[in-house]
């Protein structure tokens, strides 16, 4: 066979050949909509390619972003990694100093940025000397006249005195293309460093019809950013299928996520829970319905029972749950029922479907013990899940020793889980999370799909707090849905006979809003900083 490497702008060379009519649709951040096609798009990323040159960035290079999901960031996804640098995609929703942490540990020499973020880059850059130039991801018109930020200047500008006229060089396929940073839930943000051969095997496996599975029927709207795990890789697996791309800019509040997806016919989706709990309220209320949206994606954390079921039922979607990671690339599993589960009942179905999934073909998973050795896939037994594959982390960007790898080449994921006699995966807790009652462990998940459940609450979480004859007890903290009423006692009338007696929450606050991570996740750890010195009677 051929010794072809796989390559990043391969992709864009062939969405641009193949499907060169297939739209790109991106909402502005400055206002408006643009749209154009995948020729268009590689066109423009050539004349990207010749920019980034003149501006002297070499092999290996890192250029950042902080940018929402636009054809600009699109563009920087396949310019940046075509000429063998490497596309650095930066979570402007994290707290200014890790930002800081981040853009000095990658050492960035330009930074692209969106117009919303102009404040928050002219407070970082004194304090990111690497940087040599800021680049205002618009047209010249939006720039500012008064800003001291090193070498200021208008993407729009910095294309237009460029040609197309450019070859993407063949590179080993093992060259780095991309860089994200894990979100920081639990430690400092460390950095993922993905090659183009582990992004194009991961676009590939994700558009399997058992994984996120995507086609050229397809019009995807990845709400998940472009700054998280790079959209979980669908600005690749749309080109490669030559499907449409919707992309939603700085639009992430459900009005504006409901009226892209029904003026550009979106199909398909992905995002955090979070997205899709309050775009069904925002249906709910405005008694909307989708006319095309019939599929989305939904990860990054347990999707709720709850919400598949009222997003199937109501809304006519279907949920696929998926679990990943940044170190993952991110999918490792996907939630889809094999052939011997068509007969069961809905509810039964669903009870399959909201488990975290199968690995696709690629990734490998085990769970083991505290003693390192592998536990039975009985869906009962519970452990440490470990993965490994061609897009899963080897060692940490700079990190200087192995990440979290096993003597044996497993990545720890620090998640818990079982895995069922037919490979469904389910993640029990973050091991930071599991509460540890008594020498019993209670899934913290468990507990907070249960409290979705109860028409009243619109977000839970659960964390452990100390207890002194169980060392810890779970805290039920909640989020009333608006204009409905519900007592603590209610609640934990609630979960009687839905789970053991042990595991029911001792006691429950309620609260106007939870912690969220940058990405949106519950951040517990300061939900346990919140509630710290509670106890428990
Ligand atoms: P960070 O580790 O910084 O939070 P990631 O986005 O990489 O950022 O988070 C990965 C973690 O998110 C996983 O280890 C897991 O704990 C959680 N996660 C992702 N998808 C799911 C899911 N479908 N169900 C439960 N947890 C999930």
């Amino acid at each position: 066979m051929m010794a072809d490497q796989l390559r990043v702008a391969g992709v864009l060379e062939h969405a641009a050949k193949w499907h060169a009519e297939s739209e790109v649709v991106s909402r502005l951040p400055e206002g408006g909509i643009h749209r154009y096609t995948y020729a268009q798009a590689h066109h423009r990323s050539k004349r990207l390619a010749n920019a980034l040159l003149k501006l002297g960035i070499k092999d290996g290079d890192r250029v950042g972003t902080v940018a929402w999901n636009t054809h600009r960031h699109f563009e920087l996804y396949f310019g940046v990694a075509g000429i063998g640098a490497v596309c650095h995609t930066i979570n402007p929703r994290l707290f200014p100093e890790q930002l800081v942490y981040i853009i000095n540990h990658a050492e960035d020499r330009l930074l692209f940025f969106d117009i919303t973020f102009l404040p928050l880059v002219e407070r970082l850059a004194p304090l990111c000397p690497s940087v040599e130039k800021w680049v205002l991801m618009t047209g010249p018109k939006h720039l500012p006249t008064d800003s001291n930020l090193p070498g200021l200047c208008s993407y729009e500008d910095l294309l237009a005195a460029e040609s197309a006229d450019y070859e993407w060089p063949v590179l080993d396929e093992n060259t780095a293309c991309s860089l994200c940073y894990t979100s920081g839930t639990t430690d400092q943000p460390k950095g993922v460093l993905y090659s183009h051969r582990s992004t194009v095997l991961h676009a590939m496996a994700i558009s399997l019809p058992d994984a996120l599975s995507c086609s050229a029927l397809d019009v995807v709207m990845p709400v998940v950013p472009m700054f998280h795990v790079n959209a979980w890789g669908l600005p690749f697996a749309a080109p490669l299928n030559g499907a449409k791309l919707v992309l939603p800019g700085a639009g992430m509040d459900s009005a504006s996520l409901y009226e892209l997806a029904e003026n550009e016919g979106v199909t398909f989706s992905a995002g955090v829970p979070t997205i899709w709990l309050a775009l069904l309220q925002f249906m709910r209320e405005g008694k909307h319905t989708f006319s095309t949206l019939r599929r989305t994606v939904v990860g990054g954390s347990s999707c709720p029972p709850a919400l598949m079921k009222a997003f199937e039922e109501e809304l006519g979607v279907t949920i696929m749950h998926a679990w990943g990671m940044t170190e993952t690339s991110p999918l490792g599993t996907a939630g889809h029922i094999k052939a011997k589960h068509q007969a069961l009942s809905p509810t039964d179905n669903l009870a399959v479907r909201a488990k975290q999934g199968r690995v696709v073909f690629g990734v490998d998973m085990k769970i083991v013990g505290d003693d390192g050795q592998e536990l039975p896939h009985d869906g009962v037994a519970f452990g440490d899940l470990l993965v490994r594959g061609p897009w899963v982390v080897g060692d940490y960007f700079r990190s200087g020793k192995l990440g979290e790898l096993t003597a044996d080449g497993w990545f720890r994921t620090g998640d818990v889980a079982t895995i069922d006699p037919d490979g469904f995966m389910q993640i029990t807790d973050r091991s930071k999370d599991v509460i540890k009652s008594g020498g019993e462990w209670i899934s913290s998940i468990d507990l907070e799909n249960l409290a979705i459940a109860h028409p009243a609450v619109a977000e839970a979480a659960v964390i452990g707090v100390p207890s002194v004859k169980w060392s810890e007890r779970p805290l039920l903290v909640v989020v009333r849905r608006p204009g409905m009423d519900v007592s603590a006692q209610d609640l934990l009338t609630f979960f009687k006979g839905k789970v053991a007696k042990f595991c029911e929450p001792d006691a429950v606050e309620f609260v106007e809003q939870l912690p969220h991570t940058a990405t949106g996740k519950l951040l517990k750890t300061q939900l346990r900083k919140d509630f710290a010195g509670y106890s428990v009677a």
